[in-house]
């Protein structure tokens, strides 16, 4: 099979057959084998009831995965991408916001490049409020300025990936999981190209202020420790400070005629000094969770993309 589609629909009643009807035309006309895979992730609605009148009635192979709860897009993008078989995989929303059309362009890049692994769309154009933009934006510069993992601005996780990608994606069995840093992490040769969003065709973002809050602050601990690392820092800083504080005080108490070392003099000095060995205390703590954190996740050491043995042993 040439190309699966992965879908993770949550609460998308009103979208999953349209989205069929749109993916089916445009797949159909290229005249690839490919298939469908949804995955419900535990929707309140009637979404599981309109996957399966797709199923039942369509010539097309379909996929269902149907979640006991729901367990957000990024399990529900995991599991897909476990049941997909086709070559190619393609992560793609229910709501049409990503056009399949897009998908069709993607492959035909990956079938004229074979270097090429992953083609990755960003937004062209934001069509969000400022305000969304501007925290959208800081994001990107701060966890890219605390990770060594690289986060392009605007990329989403409308992309699609050869199968070497998906097995590595699937070999990061991280529960906290960020799919925008677990496929720049697995590497490969990527292209970015711009598309424009679409409006939704039904139904509502998911995607609170708060919820998108809570997911940039994942990310950033998914794939940094640097936050654990601030308390060093900070101890360093503050240890440094109390040194210079009390040469300076000495210094000043020897020139000036009218200032004596005093006992609160001293007692600012020990103060800092205490509190900036105890934050360095915490600091080298946190550096060796930091340690344990990484290997608790137990991602892959490294990602073979190809191994050419001797010519003898072939
Ligand atoms: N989604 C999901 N589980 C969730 C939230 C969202 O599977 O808990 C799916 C949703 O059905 C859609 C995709 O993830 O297909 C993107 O969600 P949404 O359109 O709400 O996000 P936005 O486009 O606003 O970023
Ligand atoms: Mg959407």
């Amino acid at each position: 099979m040439k190309l699966s589609l992965v879908v993770p629909c949550y609460n998308e009643e009103q979208n999953v057959a349209l989205f069929y009807r749109a993916a089916t035309n445009v797949f159909d006309a290229e005249g690839y084998d490919y298939e469908l895979v949804f995955v419900n992730d535990g929707s309140a609605d009637n979404t599981l009831g309109e996957l399966k009148k797709l199923h039942a009635e369509s010539e097309h192979n379909i996929r269902i995965i149907s979640f006991s709860r729901n367990f957000g897009k990024e399990a529900a993008m995991y599991a897909g991408i476990e049941h997909a078989k086709g070559e190619l995989v393609c992560l793609i929303d229910a709501d049409l916001q990503q056009r399949p059309e897009v998908v069709a362009y993607m492959v035909k890049r990956l079938d004229e490049v074979p270097e090429l692994d992953c083609v990755a769309a960003y937004q062209h154009e934001r069509r969000e409020s400022g305000t969304l933009s501007f925290f959208k934006k800081s994001f990107y510069n701060l966890i890219n300025s605390v990770s060594d993992t690289k986060f392009v601005q605007g990329a989403s996780d409308f992309r699609t990936f050869r199968r070497s990608v998906a097995e590595s994606v699937l070999s990061m069995g991280e529960y906290h999981r960020f799919s925008k840093g677990i496929l720049s992490w697995v590497g490969f040769n990527t292209e970015y190209i711009p598309y424009d969003v679409q409006d939704r065709v039904a139904g509502e973002s998911k995607w609170s202020f708060k919820k998108l809050f809570k997911y940039a602050i994942d990310g950033i601990i998914a794939f940094s420790t640097a936050p654990l690392a601030i308390p060093l820092v900070l101890g360093i800083a503050l240890c440094a400070f109390s040194v210079i504080y009390l040469l300076a005080t000495l210094f000043w108490c020897a020139v000036s005629y009218y200032t004596t070392f005093t006992i609160g003099l001293l007692l600012v000095f020990l103060v800092m000094l205490i509190g900036g060995l105890q934050l360095l205390g915490i600091g080298i703590v946190g550096k060796y969770i930091a340690k344990i954190y990484e290997q608790s996740k137990n991602r892959p050491i490294y990602i073979a993309k190809e191994i050419i043995e001797p010519k003898n042993e072939e």
